[in-house]
């Protein structure tokens, strides 16, 4: 209920939840009946902020736009400021006659630290900061198993979470904005968000709309085209067989509970109880994903599994650029490295894929690929891109095991099984019939010849030998477990 007394405008600080539905922030300060500041700060390179990658500084610009213009279109104005939150909200709340923030809270642990002391340095010039969980669907810090400590294992998390999770329905968007005294802007274009010539992400526009409006749309259309094959096609990166959420879920264009609410509600419609658990489960992967980094120690540098700070990783300089490029001559990492780059998304199986040959195959440490994904991706989220090169990388909390080795070509053959994907991504290999695209060095010259495909010239050799890799990969597990070992027998901590 709207409070006739309240004096004093109401600052809304938007961070990753770039929305206007179910944003607790937003509706608190609307029902607070003040006049609203709404403040974007763009924090590139502060202590507390890590500069967004290219891909994500692509799709912020984006999203900066639809939002200030939904915010306008209710009678308000979404204010840009460059800087230090710390510095600006107390000076922009002087500036604006704030009395109150409202901000949802951060899910990256070391941002989310300084949330007190902002609020306290806040309320030292009058001003009651109020802040609300807004990203996930459970309550993160509360859920803990029956001894009291956090979950190490996803399935106990997410059984756990089904058995007392209903996620309040989401809160509706305002209908009206009313803005409050008028404070400077800077304007977008001068935060150069978007890349400088020669621009790489001219292929983005084809695949994404950034922003809430289209959010829900991606949702709608998932919901009633590929959840009811969502358990089978999902694995397919020839096909478009997921939602594509995951950079609207990033920036928060679109809240967990909207996502939740709305699988189960089409899952009462059509009886696709057994497809939308699926799905839901997967948003369930993301949670636990944050999950973990708000428990434990900095997943971004630190391996969850320590033994891993043994690992003998290889300096592979000539392997890592021709991964980043999608140059290795392995057709299926090639595709999806290039499907990255042309568009800022891959494929969650061919991410696995990548992440397995990088780390096995050319033994290059797991924060090399995840520092690469951070800048290249559109839905590059800390916690969730940490979580999953640890799982992949075998030192991770439930993890996959590291002697568990994708082979690139049997998972080709698997789930790109008429090769459509590489053939779309990898042009020069598309002559090759099925049988012959994923592993194009095993086929006589004749055969590549009649396809227009010459090795080491039209597309390059392996840059490595897959079963010398894998030997490689698994000589390096046991060196690692022995020093390990050897380590805890004379008591060095690692
Ligand atoms: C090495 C590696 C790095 C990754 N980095 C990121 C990242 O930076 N950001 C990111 O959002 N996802 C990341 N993922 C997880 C996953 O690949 C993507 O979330 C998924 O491919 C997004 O496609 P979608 O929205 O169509 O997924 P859908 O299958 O439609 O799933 C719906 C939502 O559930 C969540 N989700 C799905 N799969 C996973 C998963 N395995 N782990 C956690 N959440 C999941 C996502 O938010 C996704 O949007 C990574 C996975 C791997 C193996």
């Amino acid at each position: 209920m709207a409070s006739s007394s309240a004096t004093g405008a109401a600052l809304v600080w938007f961070r990753r939840d770039l929305r206007l539905q179910d944003n607790p922030a937003l509706h608190a300060a609307v029902q607070s009946g003040r006049p609203l500041v709404c403040v974007y700060i763009h924090e590139a390179g502060s202590a507390f902020e890590l500069a967004p990658g290219a891909a994500s500084r692509w799709w912020l610009h984006h999203s900066l736009i639809g939002l200030s213009g939904a915010i306008s279109a209710l009678g308000g104005k979404l204010v840009l400021r460059s800087g230090d939150a710390a510095t600006l909200l107390p000076a922009i709340s002087r500036e604006a006659g704030c009395s109150e923030a409202f901000w949802n809270r951060s899910d990256v642990p070391h941002i989310s630290a300084r949330d007190c002391p902002l609020a306290r340095q806040l309320e030292s010039v009058g001003v009651k900061a109020r802040g609300f969980r807004a990203s996930t669907l459970i309550d993160l810090p509360t859920h803990l198993n029956g001894s009291g400590a956090p979950y190490r294992v996803f399935t106990p998390f997410w059984k756990s979470a089904l058995k007392t999770l209903e996620p309040r329905a989401p809160l509706p968007a305002p209908t009206r904005l009313p803005a409050g005294p008028e404070i400077a802007s800077e304007a977008l274009d001068s935060w150069n968000l978007l890349p400088r010539a020669p621009d790489w992400s001219t292929g983005f526009d084809a695949d994404w709309t950034p922003g809430e409006d289209a959010a829900h749309a991606r949702l709608d259309s998932f919901l009633a085209n590929a959840l009811g094959q969502y358990p089978e096609d999902r694995d397919r990166p020839d096909i478009e067989g997921t939602s594509r959420l995951s950079p609207h879920l990033a920036w928060g264009e679109i809240s967990p509970r909207t996502i939740w609410h709305r699988a189960r509600a089409q899952a009462e419609q059509t009886g696709l109880y057994k497809q939308t658990e699926k799905f839901l489960s997967e948003v369930g992967w993301r949670d636990f994903a944050i999950y973990l980094a708000s428990h434990f120690d900095d997943l971004r540098r630190m391996n969850f599994n320590r033994q891993f700070d043994h690992f003998p990783w290889r300096d592979n300089p000539a392997g890592l650029d021709a991964w980043k490029r999608g140059q290795t001559g392995v057709p299926i990492v090639d595709a999806a490295m290039r499907q990255l780059w042309a568009t800022g998304w891959m494929h969650n199986r061919t991410r696995m894929i990548v992440a397995s040959f990088l780390i096995k195959h050319l033994g290059v440490h797991w924060r090399e690929g995840m520092d690469w994904f951070e800048d290249t991706l559109v839905d590059a989220d800390l916690n969730v891109n940490a979580a999953s090169w640890q799982w992949v990388a075998g030192s991770g909390a439930d993890a996959a095991p590291y002697f568990r080795i994708f082979n690139p070509v049997t998972q080709g053959e698997r789930f790109d099984p008429d090769g459509s994907y590489v053939r779309r991504w990898v042009p020069e290999l598309a002559g090759l019939g099925r049988k012959q695209i994923h592993a194009p060095w095993s086929e006589p010259a004749g055969v590549l010849a009649m396809a227009g495909v010459t090795l080491g010239k039209t597309y390059p050799h392996p840059v490595i030998d897959l079963k010398t890799g894998r030997d490689q990969a698994l000589e390096a597990y046991q060196s690692m477990k022995s020093d390990a070992q050897a380590a805890a027998v004379l008591g060095i901590d690692s």
